[in-house]
């Protein structure tokens, strides 16, 4: 823990924070006095921390800081939701949204500035990867949006209740720093947001799924978007890495670890003449026969750097009226946010952010000569 710079008490864990207490000669239930002041009350001057002797508070002043990243823009759509641009250390921007339901709060938080995996139907993949987000910015996301929502005020209005890691980055290539941001959204002196509510959502980064029993038990999400190796390998690289049989083998692996019977969610983004096919939606209903799960269905939303086009209502139906029959709950992902740019995989960073990685992952595109216009196989059903 300890850097050149003050050590950010924001990101820490319970267990790192008492270790930081014990170094300071306190008693480790400091720590616990401390999370409940930052997470539950919002508090982040030292100074307004009663409970704790002005010796201490001098003492934290000097060796620790507690940082946010910075707020740089904030867009309320018409339908409640609401998106964040914040500036993370790197200096890179990224973004969250939160998305009011009838009686809960979801925050949609990134773990990555960009992504380095390139899924053609996402717009963050556009942007090629900036930086790992530290567990303080991980965490700060969170922080941010309740603060904003007034969850730290005394009448306590509505805060956020679940989280899905499915903002910018694949969270499973930021591992320590999501695992440790987890940690403290899940601790009781800080969020006490459940593993119910707390969801990763990955691509397959088979290794990472792994290890997860051994750090967490959060819920799961897996971005499947295709029923076969070979549209897989072509809408989402890492599948050519690690594919579909290895992914769901590790899968569930993670869930028969865990003591509750709890599904993961297959996301599987519609997109018109590539994966949306009656016959796509038979095969995913054959290699999901025996793998219990929930199916979500997300109708593609377009963006400026992708051809892809949303299917229409037609084929989204009857797409998940195959997979009902076939004896799967599914849902269909209503889209939200969409005037504010901020619907799934749309997210992208600030405008000069995202100009300037588009520019760079289109030069790379056309060094590698990758064309995903060859993608759009199949009819509208
Ligand atoms: S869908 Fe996820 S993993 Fe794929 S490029 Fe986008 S952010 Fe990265």
């Amino acid at each position: 823990m300890t850097t050149s710079e003050p050590t950010n008490l924001l990101g820490l864990s319970r267990a790192e924070l008492k270790t930081l207490f014990t170094e300071l000669g306190e008693k480790p239930f400091r720590a616990e006095q401390v999370m409940k002041w930052i997470h539950q009350r919002g508090v982040i001057d030292f100074d307004s921390m009663t409970d704790i002797s002005k010796k201490l508070r001098e003492q934290l002043k000097s060796a620790t800081r507690i940082s946010l990243p910075k707020v740089i823009a904030e867009y309320p759509s018409e339908d409640g939701s609401c998106k964040w641009i914040i500036e993370v250390a790197s200096g890179s921007r990224v973004e969250m949204v939160f998305i009011p339901e009838a009686g809960r709060g979801t925050l949609c938080v990134s773990s990555q500035a960009g992504c380095s995996l390139d899924c053609s139907f996402c717009a963050t993949g556009k942007q090629g990867f900036d930086s790992n987000l530290s567990a303080a910015e991980i965490v700060g996301q969170l922080w941010i949006a309740n603060e904003k929502l007034g969850a730290f005020s005394p009448e306590q209005k509505r805060g956020i209740s679940n989280v899905v890691m499915m903002g910018m980055g694949e969270p499973l290539l930021n591992f320590d720093n999501v695992m440790a941001a987890i940690s403290v959204m899940m601790d009781d002196c800080a969020y006490g947001l459940s593993k119910r509510k707390v969801t990763i959502s990955t691509s397959g980064v088979v290794p990472a799924i792994r290890r997860l029993k051994e750090h967490t038990d959060a819920s799961i999400a897996v971005s499947l978007h295709a029923p076969n190796d070979q549209l897989r390998s072509e809408i989402m690289p890492i599948n050519n890495r690690y594919p579909i049989a290895e992914l769901l083998a590790a899968v569930r692996e993670y869930m028969d670890s865990l003591p509750d019977r709890r599904v993961p969610v297959i996301e599987y983004t519609l997109i018109k003449g590539v994966n949306d096919h009656r016959q796509h939606a038979r095969e995913l209903a054959e290699l999901l026969r025996d793998f219990p799960c929930k199916i979500n269905l997300i109708p593609f939303n377009p963006f400026s750097l992708s051809d892809f086009q949303r299917p229409s209502s037609t084929s989204v139906s009857n797409f998940r009226h195959i997979l009902q029959e076939a004896g799967f709950t599914v849902t269909v992902r209503t889209t939200r946010a969409d005037d504010i740019g901020a619907a799934c995989g749309q997210l992208v960073g600030d405008i000069a952010d995202r100009t300037r990685r588009s520019e760079r992952h289109l030069a790379n595109a056309g060094k590698s000569g990758r064309n995903t216009a060859n993608l759009a196989v199949s009819a509208d059903s």
